[in-house]
């Protein structure tokens, strides 16, 4: 293991406000419990130990690196670590790094349509781009439902909107005061730079 000098990656993820006071990143014993039970060490190359043997080895390169994203942040190896790590809250933070590097922004910028709906309708409304998977996914009656919406919103006395004015004006000024329209617009800007490299 790397040692811990106070600024390297382990300190770093227990310096991070997501990581919680007891999280046992320290104590990890490298027993593999963790790997047993994740479904994504079971489906893919994803190693849940690993993750945290590099993290406490100072592997930086584990920031940049793909796997990370294959993680689904289940919590079953937080459940069984008898050292009270979890995996799932250092792969979280890991992947906030990497959101703050182009990389992360990439990974995520398909996403930007879900964020788009929170700005503009307050709330997570899933996005006409995604439909048609959806009608393949849940079929007829889901497209049906869709395109009568506004009827069964109009029969119940309900207006277009789907949150009151007021409600939607303090969403619209926590999304601003939290720093989220700013990242999206981040994300977004990676985003334009991919598409004119394409
Ligand atoms: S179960 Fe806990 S102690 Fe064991 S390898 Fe995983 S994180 Fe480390
Ligand atoms: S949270 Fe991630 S690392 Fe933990 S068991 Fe689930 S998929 Fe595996």
């Amino acid at each position: 293991m790397g040692e811990n000098n106070g600024d390297d990656l382990a300190h770093r993820v227990l310096s991070d406000i997501k990581a919680p006071s007891d999280l046992g990143l320290l104590r990890c014993v490298q027993c593999g419990l963790c790997t047993s039970v994740c479904p994504a060490s079971r489906h893919s190359d994803y190693d849940a130990r690993n993750i945290i043997k590099r993290v406490l080895d100072n592997d930086e390169s584990i920031i940049e690196d793909e796997i990370i994203w294959n993680c689904f942040y289940c919590y079953t190896c937080y459940s069984v670590c008898p050292v009270g790590n979890s995996v799932c809250i250092v792969n979280q933070i890991i992947r906030q790094m990497a959101i703050e590097e182009d990389v992360g922004k990439r990974k995520i910028e398909s996403f930007m349509s879900f964020a788009d709906s929170y700005i503009e309708e307050g709330l997570g409304v899933i996005p006409k781009e995604y439909h048609g998977q959806l009608h393949i996914d849940y079929g007829k009656h889901w497209t049906n439902l869709q395109e009568q919406l506004q009827d069964v919103r109009k029969d119940l006395g309900l207006d277009d909107m789907y949150l009151l004015p007021e409600a939607k004006e303090t969403v619209d000024k926590t999304l601003e005061a939290i720093g989220f329209k700013k990242r999206v617009k981040e994300v977004k800007k990676v985003r334009d730079r991919m598409d004119e490299v394409e």
